[in-house]
């Protein structure tokens, strides 16, 4: 028995060890995360050690407290949801008792009322001020502008808001205000509600910062021990993110459903340092963030796009009742002439829809014209082969729902809506679909109509705003 006793002490006499030291490499992980006590990237008894001797603090997962009326009410302390509605309670095993859990971040491991939530309690980690700008290219002078504007809200530590019509290269103008804050030994945070907008960027943002330890989240992608100065992620993983950075850009916020668009801010706020400045850039804000910007912070706005050519005006012609026709099995002749001529003329081509299910009715009367021609849309098997099948000019064009609505670039693409009159189509969509038309420099212009059943005010509005802008206008 006396060997068992030896062991015990050996290891007591451990963990007080660990106790009274401490894993810097524990410390830069978790500094400006909040994250599940029980799923990090350490030994549980690492983990624990650092509890006990204070550098990591816990907090309950959720936080329940009655109402006046005696009610309950939960907080989630991981993602800060408070809408009631996404909150179940169940008979838990573990804590013996009615449990109540968040639905709104499930996705990221269950927090309940007896999960444990870990934040780093002692000093900050110190990061690198040596970083190189390795990119070559040349700033026109308004984006140079707008990107001295932007160092300049940083400094001031102002919200500002990059309104940079489709195609003017709003990444570029942030590589210099990025750079300064990492000189700086700042920590910066890129954010897109998009997975595709973060794979995107992450090729350009590593680089562009050579020597900067750059990491991308997203759903998905694995959970590593580094402590990166400049993070890419999607909105979602902000959630285990506590006073982390001391700037985030979040790039296409509107890409977000606009009632998402709260519990997103929340997140976004959540992350940022208190004091932090939060940006946007976007080629389409709301209303809403233009007149909160207006008057908190500053907005640059850029009406070229980098070839300098305007944007593309979108041209209306009426496709009476194409709902009926594709049903019946008989392609509206409009639509089928257009699509001819862009075969003839070997032209790429997007056609948008608003509705699957009659998209892929389309889809078989597409094929007709040419077999080639497939139907994409967000949770299509073979969505990401097809569009690069398009790129690679061995498919002659698709259709789409809105989620090719950004982030993609064909050269010499032409688009055509199909249905421009459909809700879904609002303003900032048809902007953005706009905005595919004329991107390179071979090809600065092309074709962009609008079929329709009924011309809306969003698609006046959207045209109007087109207008405006290439006339050098800002929108208000
Ligand atoms: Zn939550
Ligand atoms: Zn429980």
């Amino acid at each position: 028995m006396v060997g068992l006793n030896e062991e015990v002490n050996k290891i007591r006499n451990g963990v007080l060890r660990m106790a009274n030291t401490f894993d810097p490499s524990v410390r830069d992980f978790l500094a400006g995360r909040i994250w599940l006590r029980l799923h990090t990237p350490f030994p549980i008894e690492t983990i624990d050690a650092h509890i006990q001797s204070q550098h990591i603090k816990t907090i309950p997962g959720i936080k329940t407290t009655k109402t006046y009326a005696n009610q309950t009410r939960h907080i989630c302390n991981r993602c800060e949801n408070t809408i009631q509605s996404r909150f179940t309670t169940f008979d838990c095993a573990k804590c013996e008792g009615p449990c109540t859990y968040c639905r709104h971040c499930l996705k990221m491991g269950r927090v309940s009322t007896c999960t444990e939530l870990i934040v780093w309690n002692a000093e900050q980690p110190i990061y690198p001020t040596n970083h190189t700008l390795a990119w070559q290219g040349i700033l026109t002078p308004r984006q140079q502008q707008a990107s001295n504007e932007l160092t300049e809200s940083n400094t001031k530590r102002i919200p500002h808001l990059i309104h940079a019509v489709c195609g003017s290269g709003k990444t570029e103008i942030l590589f210099e205000p990025i750079h300064k804050l990492l000189l700086a030994g700042k920590r910066v945070c890129i954010a897109a509600p998009r997975v595709d907008v973060i794979l995107e960027l992450e090729p350009r943002l590593r680089a562009a910062f050579p020597e900067t330890a750059i990491e991308a989240l997203y759903g998905g992608a694995e959970t590593t021990t580094d402590s990166a100065q400049l993070i890419l992620a999607t909105t979602h993983q902000l959630y285990r993110f506590r006073h982390a950075f001391d700037a985030i850009f979040v790039d296409e916020a509107d890409a977000f459903p606009y009632t998402a668009e709260e519990t997103l801010r929340r997140a976004v706020r959540k992350a940022a340092k208190p004091e932090a400045p939060v940006h946007f850039v976007t080629a389409t804000p709301s209303d809403k963030l233009l007149n909160e910007i207006k008057k908190t912070g500053q907005i640059s706005t850029i009406n070229r796009r980098y070839h300098g050519h305007p944007l593309p005006i979108p041209r209306y012609d009426s496709l009476w009742n194409y709902t009926k026709h594709i049903q019946k099995g008989k392609l509206p002749k409009k639509l089928n002439n257009w699509t001819e001529e862009r075969l003839r003329r070997k032209e790429p081509f997007l056609i948008f829809f608003h509705h699957i299910g009659l998209m892929e009715q389309a889809e078989l009367l597409f094929k007709q014209l040419d077999t080639r021609i497939h139907a994409v849309h967000a949770s299509h098997p073979d969505r990401k082969e097809h569009v690069q099948a398009l790129r690679n000019k061995e498919v002659p064009g698709l259709l789409t729902t809105t989620i090719l609505e950004r982030g993609i670039t064909i050269p010499n693409v032409q688009v055509a809506v199909v249905g421009a009159e459909q809700l879904i189509f609002n303003k900032g969509a048809l902007i953005q679909i706009g905005g595919r038309v004329g991107r390179s420099e071979q090809h600065p212009s092309g074709d962009f109509v609008l079929f329709h059943h009924g011309i809306t005010y969003a698609m006046d509005d959207a045209k109007k705003e087109i207008i405006q802008l290439n006339k050098g206008g800002v929108p208000n």
